[in-house]
């Protein structure tokens, strides 16, 4: 008679905040308890030397999007759920992804019936928004996000996109009486623009000089707009993709006045710099993305960032783009920096870079390492408690590291359909060998026997992040603007 489904024996525990020697059991897809010489599963799993953790929680992914030039993203919801499982992470948050003129149910209706034919693991969507208009915020947006979709991304930048400053007013006025987090993608516009056609005129459209063509600036000054915005209306932001050291120190002004806004990093601008731009012609493409890849000097301040909790995720802001013609050259074999579609592959190599440099190499440990990439991004979207963490009640989504396992990083060994990575070269030490996703094991032996479809959508209230923080602004406050009602 076995008391649990699935009993992990004899591994080490790791939490965002403590470690544990102790056994894990599973019943009916969640944890059911937490200890050492628990009853008997109808299967056990032996994890002693491993490190039993909590499955990545990834909240920024391009899966099955098409681009505002019409380019559909590399991957499908198969394709990209299973890179995620292999590289440890169970639960990911794409976009529904709006264009202008688009109805956005029926964008969201498209986007959950592919997921839930496709996806592996557990998914959530973030409504992007590039068209607010009043039929859109006042009829469309507020069922979507009270069916569990409580956040809504914007862009400050790309003509196409960008929603203007009233526009990012009017959303984030619409977010608060909705109770939903606004993530941003925050650069100047004009700087970008600007800039990137005087590049062009002058000859410079190697993809090098897609780094030079965002100025470092231009992230800075989109954060301080973005936060005078904020307060104006009380209203919680997250900042996505935080590149600069500027940026990161803008974050903590406002965070050191009590502002609530939360900012997250990537993979590669915590390991990549602008001189992985600079290869032989057509190469520097793969590395194409925005905001573009930095200074090392950088690194050390995002690192540091995260350190003192002026950031608090990292994610993989995987946006794939095939190597060929209907990806990063579409506009030729050595594309201009202005043609190359954005982006790089990452939901695989998120967690094994995170965890090598973490946990083998120490910089900052095991715990720090779950917080950032696991229990921090459910939290802060509203999936606490549920994902992110090894604890009785939570969904049983675990990954078993083997802390000792050496990987050599290559094209040829990821699964998303882009088949190229931007670490491809680099050993890392430190590999997620089985991965669960509500107790069911679809990491194992190398493969992954999930079935296409098997991943569950996840409906999400907006949580503690995306509450107003109560402190009025002078013009919102009617003991202070005259009696003006502006709520
Ligand atoms: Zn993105």
């Amino acid at each position: 008679m076995s008391d649990y489904d699935l009993v992990i024996r004899g591994g080490t525990v790791a939490n965002a905040v403590d470690t544990m020697h102790a056994d894990v059991a599973i019943k009916d897809e969640k944890i059911a308890a937490i200890g050492l010489g628990l009853g008997a599963g109808k299967r056990e799993i032996d994890a002693a030397g491993k490190l039993v953790l909590p499955g990545g929680v990834d909240t920024h992914a391009h899966i099955e999007q098409v681009s505002s030039n019409g380019q559909l993203s590399a991957d499908n919801f198969e394709s990209a759920t299973k890179s995620a499982a292999f590289g440890g992470t169970t639960s990911v948050i794409c976009f529904a992804a709006q264009h202008r003129g688009d109805s956005l149910t029926a964008v969201y209706e498209d986007y959950a019936a592919r997921a839930k034919r496709g996806a592996v693991i557990d998914y959530s969507f973030h409504l992007l928004l590039t068209d607010p208009t009043p039929k859109i915020l006042n009829e469309e947006l507020p069922p979507l996000v009270k069916a569990g979709s409580a956040s809504i991304k914007i862009f400050m930048t790309y003509d196409l996109m960008n929603v203007g400053d009233e526009g990012v007013l009017d959303i984030l006025l619409k977010a608060r009486e909705l109770g939903a987090l606004v993530a941003v993608h925050a650069e100047n516009n004009g700087m970008i623009s600007w800039l990137g056609n005087r590049l062009v005129e002058r000859g410079y459209t190697d993809a090098r000089y897609h780094a030079i063509s965002h100025p470092r600036g231009s992230e800075a000054e989109a954060f301080h707009r973005l936060i005078a915005f904020s307060e104006l209306i009380d209203q919680p932001v997250i900042i996505y993709h935080v590149a600069t050291a500027e940026g990161a120190a803008v974050i903590r002004e406002a965070r050191g006045r009590g502002v609530k806004v939360y900012g997250e990093t990537c993979t590669q601008y915590l390991f990549l710099t602008k001189q992985d731009l600079v290869k032989p012609p057509g190469e520097g493409a793969k590395f194409v993305c925005s905001p573009p890849l930095r200074e090392e000097s950088d690194q050390e301040a995002l690192w540091q960032a995260l350190a003192l909790g002026d950031l608090q995720i990292v994610t993989s802001d995987h946006a794939p783009s095939t190597l060929d013609e209907n990806g990063k050259y579409a506009h030729g074999a050595n594309p201009s920096f202005k043609k190359t579609s954005n982006g790089m592959p990452g939901l695989e190599t998120r967690l094994p870079m995170l965890f090598d440099a973490m946990v083998s190499k120490g910089r900052y440990g095991v715990n720090a390492f779950v917080k950032w990439t696991s229990t921090e991004p459910a939290r802060l979207y509203g999936l606490g408690g549920r994902k992110g963490t090894i604890a009785i009640g939570a969904d049983a989504d675990i990954a078993i590291w083997d802390p000792d396992k050496r990987v050599m990083l290559a094209d040829d060994m990821v699964h998303d359909n882009t088949r190229y990575t931007p670490f491809a070269g680099r050993e890392v030490t430190g590999w997620p060998v089985t991965v669960l996703r509500r107790g069911e094991v679809i990491i194992e032996d190398g493969a992954c026997p999930a079935v296409a479809g098997s991943g569950q959508f996840l409906a999400r209230k907006g949580g503690e992040a995306a509450k107003p923080s109560g402190r009025l602004s002078p013009e919102f406050d009617p003991k202070r603007n005259f009696g003006a009602e502006l709520y």
